[in-house]
C-alpha cells in the first residue's frame, strides 16, 4: 500500500498535487512519499521485533539523504557497498554500529575508512579480500568483524541481471568451498569471525528460493559450530520483490515466517538487508510529454522529457513500470498501442513498447510508478542531461531533497588540458 492517489482527478503524493510540484520544480523529477517509506519500514520491521533483528536498508536502492534520514529515524541500519555509501549513511544519522559493508571489490582505503568508523560487520566475498582486510586492520592495531558471504547455489527465479546466488555468480563464496576460507580467517590476526551472510538476488516473487537458501545456510552454521567456530550473526540479505505490474510477491509476514522458521533455535543475531521492498513503491518519476509522433509504420511514439539516463531499469532489465497520466484521462479519450520513449539517442531508450494507453497530448504530465528503487540512484548524465531533482512529500508539505543539477555544475566536472 502506498500514499499516491488521484484527488479530484489529479494525482497526488499524500496531500500534494503533482501538478503543483511540476509547476514549481520543473520536469522530470522524482517524488517520494515519506508516509509510504515509513509504512514500508514498519510493516517489514515489526515482524522481527520479537527476535530483535537488525534491519540494514540496502543504500544502493535509493541513497538520497532525505530517504536515508527518514529510515534512520525509524531505527534502520544500512547495508552499504562503498565508502561513499558509508558516508551518506552516517551523514543521514545511521549509527556505525548498524552498518554492514557488502560488495566484491572493497578497496583498502574503503576498508580503512569503515574500520575507523567502527562499522558492525564486513561481509567478505573472497579469500584475497579477507587477507587484505586482515592486513588493513592489523596496520591499525584492530580486528575487523566479519561474516563470509556464502553462495548457496539457489536459483532465485528472477531476471538474470539481478540474480546473485547461483554458482556462476561473481558474488560470495560457494557454500561447498567456504569452510576452508573460515579456517583461513581463524588464522588471520586482523580478523574476528562473527557470522555468515547470504543474498541470492533481487525482486524475488516466491518464497521457495529464500527457504532453500536459508536452510542451506542454517546447515552451514551448524557445521561451522561443530568445527569450533563461534557464529553469532546471520545476515539473510534482501531481495523481497514488489508489485510493479501483475506480480504478487510474498508479503513481509510470510517472508518473516520463513526466515524465522529456518533459523529457529540458532540463537544468532539476524540481519536483513531490504532495499527495493522499502523504497520501490514509495517513489515515482514525473515527466512531461514533449511530442506525440506518428511514424509511417502506423506506430505512435509518446516522447517524454525523462529518459533512460533518469530511469535505467527498462533499458537495463526490460523492467515494467506502470505509466499513468497525472491528470486522470477523460473516459472518452482514445486508447491506442503506443511506445513511450525518451529523448536519448539510443534505441534502448524505451520505457514501454506497444503499451495500451489513453494517448496523451504534448504538454501533458505522465508518471512512472514504482520508481523509488534503483531509479535516481542509478541515474547518470548520458547525453549531457543534468541529474533530475528529487522531492519528498510529507502530508501537505514538500521539500526538494536533491536539487536539479545545473549546466554550470555539469560543465565544471571536466577540464581541458593545457596542451
Ligand atoms: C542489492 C543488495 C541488497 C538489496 O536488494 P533488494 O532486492 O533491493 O532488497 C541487499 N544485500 C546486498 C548484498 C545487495 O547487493
Amino acid at each position: 500500500m502506498d500514499h499516491f492517489s488521484y484527488k479530484d482527478g489529479v494525482y497526488h503524493a499524500e496531500d500534494v498535487s503533482l501538478e503543483l510540484i511540476a509547476k514549481e520544480v520543473g520536469t522530470p523529477f522524482y517524488c517520494y512519499s515519506k508516509a509510504t517509506l515509513e509504512r514500508h519500514f514498519n510493516v517489514f520491521s515489526r515482524h522481527f521485533d520479537d527476535v530483535g533483528a537488525k534491519i540494514c536498508y540496502a543504500v544502493k536502492a535509493n541513497s538520497n539523504l532525505g530517504v536515508l534520514n527518514t529510515l534512520a529515524k525509524l531505527g534502520s541500519g544500512a547495508d552499504v557497498v562503498s565508502e561513499g555509501e558509508i558516508r551518506l549513511a552516517l551523514a543521514a544519522g545511521i549509527k556505525a554500529e548498524n552498518i554492514v559493508f557488502s560488495g566484491v571489490g572493497k578497496a583498502a582505503t574503503e576498508m580503512a575508512y569503515a574500520l575507523d568508523q567502527g562499522i558492525f560487520q564486513f561481509n567478505v566475498e573472497s579469500e584475497p579480500e579477507l587477507r587484505l582486510l586482515s592486513d588493513v586492520a592489523l596496520s591499525k592495531g584492530t580486528k575487523a568483524n566479519i561474516a563470509i558471504r556464502v553462495n548457496p547455489d539457489v536459483d532465485p527465479k528472477t531476471h538474470a541481471k539481478i540474480s546473485t546466488g547461483q554458482k556462476e555468480s561473481k558474488f560470495g563464496i560457494a557454500i561447498a568451498h567456504a569452510l576452508p576460507v573460515y579456517k583461513l580467517a581463524a588464522t588471520l590476526s586482523g580478523i574476528n569471525v562473527q557470522g555468515v551472510s547470504v543474498h541470492i538476488g533481487s525482486q524475488l516473487t516466491t518464497l521457495e528460493p529464500f527457504a532453500q537458501a536459508f536452510a542451506r545456510v542454517r546447515q552451514f552454521v551448524e557445521e561451522l559450530r561443530s568445527q569450533g567456530f563461534t557464529i553469532t550473526t546471520l545476515d539473510l540479505g534482501g531481495g523481497l520483490g514488489i508489485p510493479y505490474g501483475g506480480e504478487e510477491p510474498p508479503l513481509p509476514d510470510a517472508y518473516a515466517e520463513v526466515a524465522k522458521k529456518e533459523t529457529a533455535g540458532l540463537g544468532c543475531q539476524l540481519i536483513f538487508e531490504p532495499g527495493r521492498m522499502l523504497v520501490g513503491n514509495a517513489g515515482i518519476l514525473v515527466s512531461r510529454v514533449m511530442y506525440v509522433k506518428h511514424n509511417d509504420g502506423g506506430r505512435i511514439f509518446v516522447i517524454a522529457d525523462a529518459a533512460m539516463n533518469d530511469l535505467m531499469r527498462p533499458a537495463l532489465y526490460d523492467a515494467y513500470h506502470h505509466i499513468m497520466p497525472v491528470r486522470a484521462a477523460d473516459g472518452n479519450a482514445p486508447t491506442e498501442l503506443v511506445d513511450v520513449v525518451g529523448p536519448v539517442c539510443e534505441t534502448g531508450d524505451i520505457f514501454a513498447e506497444q503499451r495500451l494507453l489513453k494517448v496523451p497530448a504534448a504538454g501533458d504530465l505522465i508518471l512512472f510508478r514504482s520508481a523509488g528503487a534503483y531509479g535516481a540512484s542509478m541515474s547518470n548524465t548520458y547525453n549531457a542531461r543534468p541529474l533530475v531533482p528529487e522531492v519528498m512529500v510529507h502530508g501537505s508539505q514538500y521539500a526538494v531533497v536533491r536539487k536539479r543539477q545545473t549546466y554550470a555544475e555539469l560543465l565544471a566536472r571536466d577540464t581541458i588540458p593545457s596542451w
